[in-house]
């Protein structure tokens, strides 16, 4: 059994809390929502009054906040002054890389170890303890990492060292955002040419034009029912969340000099679809701004 604080109790982080307490672990939670703290205490864990109180004795601190100033205010004000030096100090919020290196950086002087472990997968995978994680942290510290996770995911991956699990999320959204556009077009190009859209799915998921958006996550209802174009574009990823990944993709090559002219035109359009009032649609209903059935 293993002491761990949990801060950020919000749609993934609830249910991440929940399976570690689920696994027997002594779960000390904390979230400035009082009402996201009581139910993480219905799913086993202890509230915590403050952040402070959760990490001063704990052997392993996860937190899961929306931002970058999130994550450096946390630790930075809370967490490296309070928590033991021996705790195992592990971020998985999807935030931008800087922030992640220098929140690293800041705990490795303050004698801690520390890694950035994002998360693939939404909140059906955060409660069901199914999530990848992908994470940056020194090769000496990745296998209690690992441990640490495991009751949360189906995959722990070691992406590199400090940043590289936030760069892994970020580049890996990136290519999702594009091939989601990149599908969309393929569907609505089928469908004003007259092509019936399981005929399309058949022979695209069969041949050189195949990808996830198509095969696991199709934007048009029918051939994959799983996926939320069956129930009207609601839950999955929203819009907003995929914009926040593609502006982080797009401010890290910025930063970095790379060129990702299809990155920044998927930020284009998923900024505008966002703008017509979407954010809240799964990212995949951007199928319906390409053909043309929204107020531009
Ligand atoms: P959320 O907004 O539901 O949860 C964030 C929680 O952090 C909130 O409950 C908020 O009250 C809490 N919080 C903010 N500041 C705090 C502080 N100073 N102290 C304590 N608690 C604080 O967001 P979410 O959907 O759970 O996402 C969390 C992170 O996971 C984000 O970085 C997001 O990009 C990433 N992510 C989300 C999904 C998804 O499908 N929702 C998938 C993968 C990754």
């Amino acid at each position: 059994m293993t002491r761990i604080a949990f801060i950020g109790l919000g749609n993934m982080g609830g249910g991440m809390a929940a399976n570690q307490a689920k696994a027997q672990h002594q779960v000390a939670a904390f979230d400035l929502s009082e009402a996201a703290v009581a139910r993480a205490v219905e799913h086993g864990c202890r509230a915590a009054g403050s952040v402070a109180e959760a990490v001063k004795d704990a052997e392993v601190v996860i937190t899961m906040l929306p931002a970058g100033a999130h994550v450096r205010a946390v630790y930075g004000d809370h967490v490296l002054p309070h928590a033991p030096k021996s705790a195992l100090l592990i971020d998985c919020s999807t935030i931008d890389v800087e922030s992640a290196r220098a929140v690293a950086k800041q705990a490795a002087e303050a004698g801690f170890r520390f890694a950035d472990a994002p998360v693939s997968g939404g909140t059906a995978a955060a409660d069901a303890g199914t999530l990848a994680f992908m994470v940056g942290c020194e090769a000496a510290d990745f296998a209690v990492v690992e441990a640490a996770l495991q009751p949360m995911a189906r995959v722990v991956i070691h992406a590199g060292s400090s940043g590289a699990g936030q760069a892994a999320k970020i580049c890996n959204n990136m290519l999702l955002g594009i091939s989601m556009l990149g599908t969309c077009e393929a569907f609505a190009l089928a469908e004003k040419l007259g092509l019936e859209a399981d005929r399309f799915f058949e022979i695209a998921s069969k041949s050189s034009g195949q990808c996830w958006s198509i095969t696991s996550y199709c934007p048009v209802p029918g051939p994959v029912p799983a996926a939320p174009s069956n129930r009207g574009y609601a839950g999955g990823f929203a819009t907003a969340m995929m914009l926040k990944d593609l502006k982080l993709a797009q401010d890290a090559a910025a930063k970095a000099g790379a060129a990702t002219p299809l990155g920044a035109q998927a930020e284009a359009l998923y900024a505008l679809f966002e703008r017509l009032g979407h954010g809240g649609k799964d990212f995949s209903a951007v199928i319906q701004m390409l053909r043309g059935q929204l107020d531009a």
